[in-house]
């Protein structure tokens, strides 16, 4: 098993903000783990510095009014017309280089694929990628280029079959929209219900429209969901989902919002239930290109993705913290000194009615959109 692991310092140039809580220290303290522990160490593991996209990887997506503008913004000009495209003080601040900070982003992404797509390995990693939320022509919920996108619409173009699986607290709507027509692309997204939780959309009735009917999925939980609701739905549907899909690359975005220590969310898993995931999407995935994602509580996002890389690569890890690390904790925001920390035991919630609301929608997507799948399937075979 061959991975990479795409990063640079360079994201450290760029900064939302004092007060946005999308923090880029997160992408350091997570690739300095991964270093204290030695994960980037082994003749299988091949690192990979990112570089950036090119303009015209952004135009295969986003509209060229809405790039020009953004180019605009990468200056600190805030163009009148920049509020239209979801930009200005709040969620997408403009700041400077943010263009070029989006280049970044969207360029580890397609590094990954590529890598992935070339047969050069069968898993890569870009922790800065999943921004899941932008538009065509419109940044949303901090995301200015929807890398994610990008990144599928390049393995498409390679001629590969796509699933994407998406476990941020937060619906995958940018994802969705891109790919809601065609059956060339199966998204599936877990997430906090859009009742309560930004972007207020991802209910399990939004299935695909026209020839991409059945090929959107959505498993919406209600606030205080813990790990055994969560990994329950997840046995439920994602995997016999795309098993009948089967796809050649599994994409997946990794948010770690879903803790019940997120400032921003109100799902109530623990490293526990965030790891039953991944070594199940290990297990799934064919070939599997690893994105980031969401992670407001500074403290768990390195620990969580360093997680996520061991499990990648098939390595157990020491509970303890590097002792190299723990050196730097306080600069990173790290509390504790255990790789799961407080969240190495489940918060079991144990709300029936959650379980219930669940049960139901795990039978909606039984019912309605998994047969869509494997009769279109069936048709194709
Ligand atoms: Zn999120």
């Amino acid at each position: 098993m061959k991975t990479a692991f795409i990063y640079t310092d360079a994201y450290l140039d760029y900064d939302y903000g004092p007060t946005h809580p999308l923090r880029i220290i997160r992408l350091k303290s997570t690739y300095e783990l991964i270093k204290a522990y030695g994960l980037l160490d082994f003749p299988s593991v091949q690192f990979i510095p990112t570089v950036k996209a090119e303009e015209k990887d952004l135009a295969i997506f986003h509209s060229q009014e809405y790039l020009n503008i953004l180019r605009q913004a990468n200056e600190g000009i805030l163009a009148g017309e920049a509020y239209v495209y979801g930009l200005g003080p709040g969620d997408n601040p403009i700041f400077p280089g943010l263009y070029h900070w989006s280049l970044l982003v969207t360029g580890a992404t397609l590094q990954a694929v590529d890598f992935v797509a070339e047969g050069k390995g069968e898993i890569a990693f870009n922790i800065a990628g999943g921004l899941h939320h932008a538009m065509r022509a419109r940044a949303s919920g901090f995301c200015y280029i929807n890398d994610p996108v990008i990144g599928i619409m390049r393995l498409l173009s390679r001629g590969k079959r796509v699933a994407y699986i998406d476990i941020d607290a937060h619906h995958g709507d940018g994802v969705q929209k891109a790919f809601y027509g065609t059956n060339q692309v199966l998204t599936i997204s877990l997430h906090e219900t859009g009742y309560t939780l930004f972007p207020g959309t991802g209910f399990e009735y939004e299935i695909g429209e026209g020839e991409g009917k059945g090929y959107s999925v959505n498993l919406p939980f209600p606030p205080d969901t813990d790990d055994d609701v969560y990994v329950w739905a997840f046995e439920e549907v994602v995997p016999e989902l795309i098993h009948a899909f089967h796809p050649d690359v599994v994409v997946t975005q990794l948010g770690v919002d879903t803790f019940y220590d997120d400032p921003l969310t109100n799902l109530h898993l623990s490293m526990l239930g965030y790891e039953k995931v991944l070594r199940r999407i290990k297990e799934i995935a064919p070939r599997w290109v690893a994105l980031g994602g969401g992670g407001y509580n500074i403290s768990n996002v390195a620990r969580a993705w360093v997680l996520a890389w061991a499990v990648m690569n098939g390595i157990e890890l020491n509970e303890k913290l590097p002792e190299s690390f723990l050196k730097e904790a306080v600069r990173f925001e790290i509390e504790g000194k255990e790789l799961r920390g407080r969240l190495r035991a489940p918060l079991h919630c144990q709300n029936k009615e959650n379980r219930m609301e669940m049960e139901r929608v795990v039978r909606y997507i039984k019912e309605t959109v998994l047969p869509e799948v494997l009769n279109k399937r069936k048709s194709l075979v």
